[in-house]
């Protein structure tokens, strides 16, 4: 598997040559970024500042201690899964040899840290490797270095992947417009499960609102089903996306994300929606959402000239080895890739 990751490199810790480096950052963060005194508004109380330093220190230190997770450190058990669902065919011929940026960049306060996906990385980007690989649909680059997505790297991909991506991954300016004018371009979008929550933090849900917009909404207020068995309707029964599960509605544990906005089905083409009649009463749920009860968890559409899909399972690492999910994974990506068409109409 291609990795060129480097950022955080602190992650790499473990490799000798780059503890230096790793120092060298973990210091500019502490005395640059973090301000661990400075930073706070001054009505803080002494409480108050105390939690967040402490908060911040436990940062650093998951920062400097935590190993660098790649689908190199799966489990031979979870392998054997994994390889045993895997997709044998891809459902569209590429149009040409097809190259996907994947990232499972995590930010928190301005720094790497690892979310709550942390520990399934290496059996997500093996599926996801694998699945490129075997059916030859695509060939899956993995990178947390957010210079990759700088306009004259960005073009040498067809899409980007956001694969459990979580966190303000960055703030510049440039970088903002060059994911938005790749996409707008023609090329794909894809984001799994933690996607949602990317360019998120507590409690600022919208920190880069036009990404939201882009990717077909914001998550907000947790999670209303977290590892309960859900039931999910396929809404869009026709699309070579869902073909799957043969129209039929399942059963799946996983965790599920609400959205924010008061509208969404005018932008979207809803594949997957949790059917909420059969599934055990959600938890939190906005008021937004105790209006409407919209839980939609699969979804594609165009923006500008390009597509993107959104899949929201993949919290638990079984999602990676159910041969429908990895099917309609797939198919997902192959759509965004332009590879596979699909309607994309918006349906309320
Ligand atoms: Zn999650």
């Amino acid at each position: 598997m291609r990795n060129l990751s480097s950022y955080p490199s602190v992650f790499f810790f473990e490799k000798l040559e780059t503890i230096p480096l790793a120092l060298k950052r973990f210091m500019w963060h502490i005395r640059n970024r973090m301000n661990i005194f400075n930073q706070m508004p001054r009505n803080h109380s002494l409480l108050q500042r105390w939690q967040k330093i402490s908060f911040r220190l436990v940062l650093a230190g998951l920062l400097v201690m935590g190993p660098a997770l790649s689908a190199d450190d799966l489990k031979p058990e979870h392998k054997a899964l994994i390889d045993a669902a895997l997709p044998k065919e891809a459902p569209a011929e590429p149009g040409k040899p097809r190259r996907i940026l994947v990232t499972n960049l995590a930010m928190r306060d301005g720094m790497p840290w690892q979310g709550s996906s942390h520990a399934i990385i290496p059996v997500h980007n093996y599926a996801f490797d694998q699945m490129g690989k075997q059916t030859g649909a695509y060939e899956a680059v993995f990178s947390n270095d957010v210079e990759m997505f700088r306009p004259d790297t960005l073009r040498q991909f067809d899409a980007v992947c956001f694969l459990n991506s979580v966190g303000v991954l960055w703030e510049d300016e440039e970088l903002k417009q060059s994911l938005l004018e790749f996409v707008a371009s023609g090329k794909g979008l894809i984001g799994i499960h933690d996607a949602i929550a990317t360019f998120v933090q507590y409690p600022v849900y919208d920190q880069w609102p036009a990404f939201g917009q882009m990717l077909g909404g914001t998550e907000n207020g947790g999670h209303p089903w977290n590892g309960e068995p859900m039931m999910i309707q396929v809404e869009d029964k026709d699309s070579p996306i869902t073909a799957a599960f043969g129209g039929k509605s399942f059963q799946i544990a996983d965790q599920a994300f609400q959205l924010q906005e008061p509208v969404f089905r005018d932008k979207l083409r809803i594949l997957l929606s949790i059917d909420v009649a059969n599934t055990v009463s959600p938890s939190r749920v906005l008021p937004v959402r105790q209006d409407d009860m919209d839980f939609p968890i699969g979804w594609i559409r165009s923006y500008g000239q390009g597509r993107v899909f959104y899949n929201g399972f993949g919290h638990n690492a079984h999602v990676f080895w159910d041969p429908a999910l990895l099917e309609f994974t797939l198919a997902g990506i192959q759509y965004a890739l332009g590879d596979l068409e699909a309607d994309d109409t918006p349906r309320q």
